[in-house]
């Protein structure tokens, strides 16, 4: 095979591996989100039942002054009664009385149930932060996971790099420049197998004249489609 034209594969070879490890890193600010995403929503949980939690007790203060004023209003009226001369009078106190206890046991009756409701949030927040505790410590795990893979990949990359490097100190630079504009404009893939006649780059027939030449090695011959620099390789099926 042409000297050159198998450092052109080896170099290929070498890019791929850096475009996929590459990949990989830049995935992992998305990666990253999508791991605190559980922990984040269980956060924002424990908010709003914090909230309805401080809502439900200032309504029930709001309520425990109703309750003190009406307690008052009570007290001003027995106190009043002791001025009732006539029937009519009393009839009119007892009325107000009735009414007024009405109006108490109403507003003890939704103090009651305001602490119900109290005790029913204060549960489900004990339960939110539960979940944000298990989630901080999963996402933490899970980011520790991420964080590893990507020193992997940072590794590999810097093997893989130094290696580019020595290689293509090899590739004349004609060739080299045309390499490099092929792995710009084709997506990182500059020189790609001719299988059965066919550019595995873009998938369409060669000439059969062309491709006995890719077969032999030699040249440096291009994809009359795509353009990419074509070689062969027995496949072993
Ligand atoms: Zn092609």
């Amino acid at each position: 095979m042409n000297k050159q034209l198998e450092l052109l594969i080896e170099t290929q070879k070498l890019d791929s591996a850096m475009i996929q490890e590459s990949d990989y890193l830049n995935s992992i600010p998305s990666r990253l989100s999508l791991i605190e995403k559980p922990f984040k929503d269980a956060q924002s949980i424990v908010l709003k039942e914090n909230e309805t939690y401080e809502s439900i007790k200032k309504k029930k203060k709001d309520k425990e002054r109703q309750l003190e004023d009406i307690g008052e209003r009570i007290k001003k009226s027995k106190a009043r009664s002791s001025e009732i001369k006539t029937n009519k009078e009393y009839q009119a106190y007892l009325k107000e009385h009735e009414s007024l206890e009405k109006e108490r046991l109403g507003i003890e009756d939704g103090i009651l149930l305001l602490m119900e409701e109290m005790e029913t949030t204060e549960a489900d927040v004990r339960s939110a932060k539960k979940t944000v505790d298990e989630q901080s410590k999963n996402t933490e795990a899970l980011k520790k996971g991420l964080e590893e893979e990507a020193r992997i990949k940072e590794k590999s990359l810097a093997v893989l790099r130094s290696k580019r490097a020595e290689l293509v100190i090899g590739i004349e630079p004609d060739l080299y420049s045309l390499y490099m504009s092929l792995i710009e404009s084709m997506g990182g893939l500059a020189i790609t197998r001719a299988v059965n006649g066919v550019c595995s780059g873009c998938n369409m027939n060669v000439p059969p004249q062309m491709f006995v030449e890719i077969k032999k090695n030699e040249d440096i011959i291009k994809c009359p489609q795509c353009k990419r620099i074509l070689y062969h390789e027995e496949v072993i099926v």
